[in-house]
Parts: structure tokens; C-alpha cells; sequence
């Protein structure tokens, strides 16, 4: 029994890990490389394996950097079923097709470009998939409810637990069988924060033989929820006494319902005064409906709102914004007013419309709630640049830039640890320490090495290792 790491090994995004068995070969993930758009087009492209060779994926939940490859998988072969709850099933397909359309439209942008200025490598000239692979994918979607095992082919059992990282995101845990012995794997997929809105906390399980765990956040502390919050409410308070502008770049799934659901409990508890909040993405309106439907995964506080009367993603102001000319509108308004649009690191999306008007604009605030990858313009912004470059036009950074990283999804060192320490009583043979950059790697294993006393690894991309 081998476990090959494809993705995620010592950088964050392309999460995929193959099982292979004498019975079986499956996956876990098959996620999307993010980076430099010319090396991120060559390794999504291709796989180290075949994939008519694959009998099924198991997805962890609906962020591209995990499900983001699957139509490239099944264009190539894979015919198998993907595993996954309900919630995340639903916001896959929502995401696949949404990421689809947009390579459509950059690569015919890319085909009527002159050719030097697609030697930039800005867009391909082909998509990686198209609408029609992405609606492929939704046939082979099946849906498996947490806590409950499920067989699968090959003497693999199944059973998904809360991660609370975004809505329908799991821990996957696997029973794995060959010659009579059973291997415990368990992925942590992106683990999350306790009490983060909506959905529940994380069920970390008490047992593993090995352990795949996440490193996104293992050499960073956050702050608490709460402080997150208070700090929040002041720069809403701020900006209604100055008449001003915020421009939140959010990421369309999960960190844009979790802003909604504290602004919905700011406004009703009368804390802030009411100000127009615009959701000025088609993706994240149609997310937000999602998450309404799936009640499922509501924890007892959401339960307790609704039960109480209210509707936890909606409240006085909120508006959504449909059509590209209505957001045209929204920055050209007198504040105050929210607007909240993607993309979340502020590489393209309506959130560049808003920031070219309104970045050289003292009274503007400019509220960062998410990470900020190198490279994007947003991680220029957070790190103080005084001049970027919006649509080929040079923009003097005057707007006031606020990060409030306590809306992160991901676990922080603090709570890793403590999410760690319920293995103590049955440590794991070997833990892998994945989904992060080198250092944070590293220093999970140096986390894992100390709290569990067990031998922990930051693999690297094509690593194998022996289970049984
Ligand atoms: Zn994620």
C-alpha cells in the first residue's frame, strides 16, 4: 500500500494525493495549481499517473486549489465516481462551471491579442477546460453524508467529519484494507476555526495511523474571532461618520457569507448603523443561495438565529448586484457603502473597476480579509506599495488599507496544536505536513514532533511512501 504525493507538497495549492493499492488506486483532492500564470498552465495540464487508471476521487471540499483539476482528470480518462458531501457536490459544480466560462473568455481574449503580448504569458490561448468538460464532472459527483461510513470499491471505507472550514468541507478519514490489515489514513483537508460563523467547528478525530495534515497557518497566530469583529465594527462606525467608501476583495465562497453573517449580526443588534452593503458578485450571490439551502451544516448559533426569526445572511442595506452595469454604479455612489467583490486577492474580477476609481482616494478604505498571495496585486497593496499599475494604468496607493485576518477559514498555529493534541492518546506512525509553504511546513512538523511525539515529514511533489 503506497501513498504518492501529486500536490500540496511544500507549497499550498494543486492538494492531490494518490492511494495505491493492489485492489485499488484512488485519489484524495485533485486540485488546482495557483502561481505564475505560466507555470501554473504546465502542471495542470498534466499528471504523473493515468487517469483511466484512477476508480475514484474523494473531494475534501469546493475551493479550486482541491477540485479545480477534476475536469482536466475526466478530459483525460477519469470515469470514475468523486465522493463528496452534499453542500460541497453543489458548490463544485457552481465553481467548476463559473471557473470555465472565465477560461472561455480569457482565451478568446488571449486569440484575438496580437502575438507579443501573448508571449506575456498573461492568458493561454486555450482554456484547461471548458463549460462542457466542467458539466462532465457533475455526473459523476456522488454524495456521502458526514459521519456516516461508506464502502467503497477496493476495501476502502469512508466516512467525512467537519473540517469548519467553508460550507460541506470535511476531514476525510479512510479505512484502508489489503491482505487482512487495515490502514487508518486521515486527510485534515483545510481544517478551520472554532466558532467561526455558520457552520460547525472542526471534529478533529482521535485516531490515525497516518495523518495528512494541512500547514497553511502553523507559524502564524490570528487574531480571535471577536477582536476580529470589534475591530470591524469601528472601521464601519469610521467610515459612516466620514461618508466613506470600504472596498472589501473577498473570495466569492465562504469568506464572503462569513462577512455577511457578522455584518447581518452588527445590524440587528444595532451596534453599526445601517449603511448599504452591495455583494457585487454573480458568483458569490449564487454561493450565498447555496449556503442558505444547506442547513445541514448549520451549527447551534445559526440554528438559534433562525429559530429566533431571524435570516442570518440577510439584513437591512444588504443588496446584491447582478449586472455589470449596475456595479459600474455602485463607486461612483456617495458613501457610505460597502462593496464587497472578487477576486479576493484583486488579480481581476469588479473588485479592479472599484479599486482603479477609488485608490487614490484618502476617504476610501480599502479592508483586506483574506491572504494575499506574491505575486497578485493585493499582496503589493497589503505590503505598503505607493504606486500599482490597474489596467495598464499607474494608481497612486492613497486609499487607507485595513487587514483584518481574523476572518481566515484556516486554523492558526494555537488551534492546530490543540487540534493535534486530541491524537495524543493514539499518535500516528507518521505524519505528513502539507499544504503550506516550506517554513509553515516545517514548522508543523517541528508542532507534531513535540505534542504527539511521532515522526512527522514535509513531503515533497512525487513522493512515495509505504503504508503497509
Ligand atoms: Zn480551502
Amino acid at each position: 500500500m503506497e501513498l504518492i504525493i501529486h500536490g500540496a507538497g511544500q507549497t499550498v495549492t494543486g492538494s492531490l494525493y494518490q492511494i495505491k493499492t493492489k485492489a485499488v488506486s484512488f485519489l484524495i483532492d485533485c486540485g488546482l495549481f495557483q502561481g505564475k500564470p505560466a507555470e501554473q498552465s504546465n502542471r495542470n495540464q498534466t499528471f504523473a499517473f493515468e487517469p483511466s487508471s484512477i476508480e475514484y476521487v474523494i473531494l475534501s471540499h469546493a475551493h479550486l486549489d482541491h477540485c479545480g483539476r477534476l475536469p482536466v482528470l475526466a478530459r483525460a480518462g477519469f470515469r470514475g465516481p468523486i465522493y463528496a458531501t452534499s453542500a460541497t457536490a453543489e458548490l463544485c459544480k457552481l465553481l467548476l462551471r463559473d471557473m470555465a466560462e472565465t477560461e472561455e473568455e480569457d482565451a478568446a481574449r488571449a486569440r484575438s491579442q496580437p502575438s507579443p503580448s501573448r508571449s506575456n504569458h498573461v492568458f493561454d490561448a486555450e482554456p484547461l477546460f471548458n463549460v462542457s468538460d466542467a458539466k462532465r464532472i457533475v455526473k459523476q459527483l456522488r454524495t456521502v453524508k458526514y459521519n456516516v461510513k461508506e464502502s467503497l470499491p477496493g476495501n476502502v471505507t469512508l466516512r467525512f467529519r467537519d473540517a469548519g472550514h467553508i460550507l460541506g468541507s470535511s476531514i476525510v478519514e479512510t479505512w484502508i484494507e489489503e491482505r487482512g490489515k487495515v490502514v487508518h489514513l486521515v486527510d485534515t483537508g483545510d481544517i478551520g476555526r472554532e466558532n467561526l460563523p455558520i457552520i460547525r467547528d472542526p471534529d478533529f478525530p482521535s485516531a490515525a495511523n497516518f495523518l495528512l495534515c494541512e500547514s497553511t497557518y502553523a507559524n502564524r497566530t490570528h487574531k480571535s474571532f471577536s477582536q476580529t469583529i470589534a475591530r470591524f465594527e469601528r472601521i464601519i462606525i469610521k467610515a459612516n461618520r466620514h461618508r466613506s467608501h470600504i472596498l472589501v476583495p473577498a473570495f466569492a465562497i465562504g469568506r464572503t457569507q462569513s462577512l455577511i453573517y457578522a455584518l447581518n449580526t452588527l445590524v440587528e443588534n444595532a451596534q453599526v448603523p445601517i449603511i448599504p452593503v452591495a455583494i457585487d458578485s454573480p458568483l458569490a450571490i449564487r454561493a450565498t443561495e447555496i449556503f442558505k439551502r444547506h442547513r445541514e451544516c448549520f451549527d447551534s448559533e445559526t440554528w438559534g438565529l433562525i429559530k429566533s426569526g431571524d435570516a442570518p445572511l440577510d439584513f437591512k442595506g444588504l443588496q446584491y448586484v447582478e449586472r455589470q452595469t449596475d456595479s459600474d454604479y455602485l463607486s461612483q455612489k456617495r458613501g457610505p457603502i460597502m462593496i464587497v467583490a472578487g477576486s479576493g486577492m484583486m488579480n481581476g474580477g469588479r473588485i479592479l473597476r472599484h479599486l482603479y476609481r477609488r485608490i487614490e482616494d484618502k476617504n476610501t478604505n480599502i479592508l483586506v480579509i483574506g491572504f494575499q498571495a506574491p505575486g497578485t496585486l493585493g499582496h503589493r497593496i497589503v505590503n505598503g506599495a505607493r504606486q500599482v499599475r490597474i489596467y495598464g494604468r499607474k494608481k497612486r496607493v492613497r486609499a487607507r488599507i485595513e487587514s483584518l485576518y481574523g476572518f481566515s477559514a484556516h486554523a492558526d498555529r494555537n488551534e492546530l496544536q490543540n487540534y493535534l493534541s486530541s491524537l495524543r492518546g493514539h499518535p500516528p506512525q507518521l505524519v505528513f505536513c502539507i499544504h503550506g509553504s516550506p517554513r509553515a511546513c516545517n514548522s508543523l512538523t517541528k508542532m507534531v514532533k513535540r505534542t504527539l511525539r511521532c515522526p512527522a515529514v514535509a513531503p515533497r511533489i512525487g513522493q512515495r511512501f509505504k503504508l503497509a
